[in-house]
């Protein structure tokens, strides 16, 4: 069987502006990154009036270690429109080196179903995380330069927040003391490192509608506090304009092709765990004008990638999709089922029926807490048996839960058809309850205190009984709300692996609480992020990471990208 690096390499993509001239790109927007990348100007979404194409959100069941296969679905679902006659466009996040270098594999989709190319896409691409790294980096040290030279803000340095980033799972950095050296040399604190894809400033990237947005947003920024608690912020230091200027070429959204030569906007890369877990709007919007369907894909498992997609990114952006593909596999359901990883090969129906309450309850929580019509994919992997995949379509069908079998990872967008043909028939009429975007609702309204919106998400999405703030959490809410941020959405830090708070909990469980233990303002991005569990902000690498197998040969081919 061919990797999916030796597939993508097998095939031979067109010239990026033919894929422009598919999506409509008039030559004046485009900007060549060599002859398979280019960037689209925003200007276009200022100058062209374009009415807004159907927008299809994939989202997935919660994943295992391995992914579950949302951008493979992304990718092979878009192919099977395009073979449909349907004018499509992708969007999906940039990968981070982080996991390109750790467990997880890239981003760019498997098998049949793929962006390219796929090399560049997973390594540097066209340098966005990058110019975000700088850009986020720049705030630090304006803000440290600031303190040694006087301190006029008053800046108390035990208070600082704002965090250095690297795009890398570094764990080494993440907690770590700096200035050390003497008066010459800065001021000696506490300090740590984020990854570039956890930053605020890449979900500022993510949301920002305009230079002028991301400008003020840059400036709303919260660095730290001030010995009397003040928040101070990146316009405070005056940094937003410099902090601008070094994304005003990452903000314009990053074109490639699929394998079949359907147009893919790839433009940031927020974490669905730790951050909110969707592309930029920039991209999406972009996708939308020039496409009569955008398909779109948010991280991880629905209760984090499609809830912050749908209670924050659409929210923001004023979108509402038309419908919702969630992705399930045979493996990862038998998983939820108690089969340990190393069986997952073998058949087991049993463990399958177990596992499904995990598919059923994000499938009820798009359908009746986000009232958007739903349908299942199944991920079609070469373990699975007849069996298994009927058993999970049957019962999907007894509980009259759409669904349509997906096997784009093997056969491309041939494989995503019926799939293609149920988004269509959702996307035109709705579903049978009558669903569609115009029913659309979030999981909370934002005018509720910051407490109740996390207990909402936490009752209604994962079916806690409650939550528990721990005491450093309530007295973080207090002092936000006070400071006038309290009417924000909230971002939750969570676990992926489980509905819960804890990584253990498979399947769809019941009687628990989720632990608040600390809670902080992304004042620029908008939300208010709730940390549960022992979510962490760094990642580290393991003993066997993929770096080990990536290599790149004489003439510049890349190998042992999975
Ligand atoms: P996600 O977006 O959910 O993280 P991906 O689409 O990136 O998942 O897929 C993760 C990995 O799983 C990729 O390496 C891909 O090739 C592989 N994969 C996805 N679907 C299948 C499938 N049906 N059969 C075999 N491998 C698959
Ligand atoms: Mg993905």
């Amino acid at each position: 069987m061919l990797t999916d690096i030796e597939i993508a390499q097998a095939t031979e993509p067109k010239p990026i502006g033919e894929i422009a001239r598919i999506a409509g790109v008039d030559e004046k927007y485009l900007e060549l990154y060599g002859n398979y990348k280019a960037k689209v100007d925003y200007n276009l979404l200022r100058e062209e009036e374009h009415a807004p194409g159907k927008l299809i959100l994939v989202t997935a069941i919660n994943p295992t270690p391995a992914g579950e296969g949302k951008t493979t679905t992304t990718v092979g679902l878009a192919d099977a429109l395009a073979q449909r006659g349907k004018n499509v466009v992708v969007a999906l996040r940039e990968p981070s080196l982080g996991p390109v270098f750790g467990i997880k594999g890239g981003a760019a989709g498997g098998g049949y179903a793929q962006v390219v190319p796929m090399e560049d896409i997973n390594l540097h691409f066209t340098g966005d995380f990058h110019a975000i790294g700088a850009a986020n980096n720049l705030l630090a040290a304006l803000l440290d330069a600031h303190i040694q030279n006087g301190n006029e803000l008053n800046i108390d340095v035990r208070k600082i927040t704002w965090k250095r980033v690297v795009d890398m799972n570094d764990r080494q950095l993440r907690h770590i003391v700096d200035g050390l050296g003497g008066k010459a040399h800065g001021v000696p604190r506490e300090d740590g490192f984020d990854i570039t894809v956890a930053s605020e400033v890449m979900a500022i990237f993510c949301l920002a509608t305009s230079i002028t947005d991301l400008k003020e947003r840059l400036g709303r920024i919260v660095v730290g506090y001030t010995y009397d608690d003040k928040p101070v912020t990146a316009h405070d230091l005056k940094a937003e304009g410099a902090m601008a200027a070094l994304l005003k070429d990452a903000l314009k959204p990053n074109l490639v092709q699929t394998l079949e030569g359907t147009p893919a906007f790839v433009h940031g890369g927020p974490f669905a765990n730790i951050a909110h877990g969707c592309n930029s709007i920039m991209a999406t919007r972009m996708a939308m004008a020039l496409g009569d369907y955008c398909v779109t894909e948010a991280g991880f498992g629905a209760d984090l990638g499609a809830e912050k997609f749908l209670d924050i990114k659409c929210r923001l952006a004023g979108l509402a999709p038309d419908a919702v593909v969630v992705v399930a596999t045979v493996r990862a359901l038998k998983n939820h089922g108690g089969v340990a990883k190393a069986d997952l090969n073998e058949e087991n129906l049993e463990a399958l029926e177990a596992g499904l309450p995990n598919l059923l309850q994000h499938v009820e929580n798009i359908t009746n807490v986000y009232n958007l019509p739903c349908v299942v994919a199944i991920n079609a992997f070469p373990t699975d048996t007849k069996a298994e995949l009927d058993l999970v379509e049957a019962k999907c069908r007894e509980l009259g839960v759409n669904v349509a079998l997906s096997e784009v990872w093997a056969k491309g967008g041939e494989g995503g058809l019926a799939l293609a043909d149920e988004v269509v028939a959702l996307c035109e009429s709705g579903d049978a309850a009558g669903r569609s975007a115009e029913t659309f609702s979030f999981s909370y309204e934002s005018d509720l205190s910051i407490a109740e919106k996390i207990e909402a998400i936490a009752r209604r999405v994962y079916r806690a009984d409650g939550v528990v703030f721990e005491p450093a959490a309530q007295k973080e809410i207090a002092q936000l709300e006070a400071l006038g941020f309290g009417d924000m959405p909230v971002c939750m830090a969570k676990t992926q692996y489980s509905f819960s708070d804890d990584a253990t909990k498979l399947g769809a469980p019941r009687d628990f609480t989720v632990t608040v233990r600390q809670v902080k303002v992304s004042a620029g991005a908008g939300f208010i992020v709730a940390l549960t569990g022992s979510i962490m902000t760094m990642p580290g690498l393991g003993k066997a990471p993929a770096a080990h197998k990536i290599d790149v040969l004489e003439d510049g081919t890349i190998v042992g990208l999975f």
